[in-house]
């Protein structure tokens, strides 16, 4: 089904294909939820980027997002007076700071931007603790990870909410830190219709299946992908940037490769 463009508390980000906002029931129904509760809570409005082409398969700028199980989704923001904006994927450095530089070659149009912590830990809370979804990853940068663990443990969250984020969060090779990866499971109907998981199962997963009377289905490692983009493609694509486009640019390098360890994809 496809994700509404617009619904309450969440929003199909206008800048990008609208054709490539297709997902399974249970993930669009999921992001919807969490993008309600968060908003009734405390405001805000979730920004989601692509999820699946309406028939699935490869799709431009993806290695994934080809079966309706994956969505990328915009951290909440705020502005320098601390208000909710409206996210752009900014990528946040170490410190939870951005800028939104809307034209690059513009210097005096530059918007500092943080990350909106309480909200986009209270999405990741609603989406956890959503028995309509079976989250198998988060991909989120190692930094961003720790300051929304540091919340949530400041917060006083409910520990299995908290494990579980710990477990399926971690940053891939991609960095993610302008945006989270989600990927679901195969919901159980769909397992028994044919769908086939990849990547790591863990043992909830397994204790899921149990329950439901189903054993572990894997896809093969075969998979088709769209061309990627390189990054002398997409720096030649973006034409003249301005200095400090160019100086974020090459700050984010120190955390783009981080070394193996909590946090870090396997
Ligand atoms: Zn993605």
């Amino acid at each position: 089904m496809p994700f509404p463009l617009s619904a309450p508390g969440a929003r199909f980000n206008p800048n990008r294909d609208p054709r490539a906002r297709y997902g399974t029931v249970e993930l669009v129904q999921a992001l919807l939820r969490a993008g309600a509760s968060v908003h009734q809570r405390l405001g805000g409005e979730l920004m989601v980027n692509d999820l699946s082409l309406q028939a699935g398969g490869p799709i431009p700028h993806h290695g994934s997002h080809q079966g309706g199980r994956d969505a990328d989704v915009l951290f909440y923001v705020l502005d320098a007076q601390g208000q909710p904006r409206s996210a752009v994927g900014a990528p946040l450095d170490p410190s939870g700071r951005g800028v939104d530089f809307q034209d690059l070659t513009v210097a005096s149009d530059d918007v500092p931007v943080q990350l909106d912590v309480p909200r986009t830990w209270a999405f990741v809370e609603a989406l956890l603790s959503d028995p309509g979804a079976s989250v198998q990853r988060m991909f989120v940068a190692r930094h961003l990870r720790q300051r929304l663990l540091r919340h949530a443990r400041g917060a006083r969250v409910a520990p299995a909410v908290l494990r579980r984020f710990e477990q399926v969060a971690c940053q891939p090779g991609y960095p993610h830190d302008d945006h989270f990866h989600v990927r679901l499971f195969c919901s159980l109907d769909d397992l028994r219709a044919g769908c086939r998981d990849s990547g790591p199962m863990p043992p909830w997963r397994r204790a899921e299946l149990a329950a439901a009377g189903l054993t572990p289905q894997m896809a093969g490692p075969e998979r088709l992908r769209a061309p990627v983009t390189t990054t002398e493609q997409a720096r030649r694509a973006a034409g003249p940037l301005h200095a400090d486009v160019r100086a974020w640019l090459e700050r984010r390098e120190t955390w783009m490769r981080p070394p193996r360890g909590p946090g870090v994809c396997r």
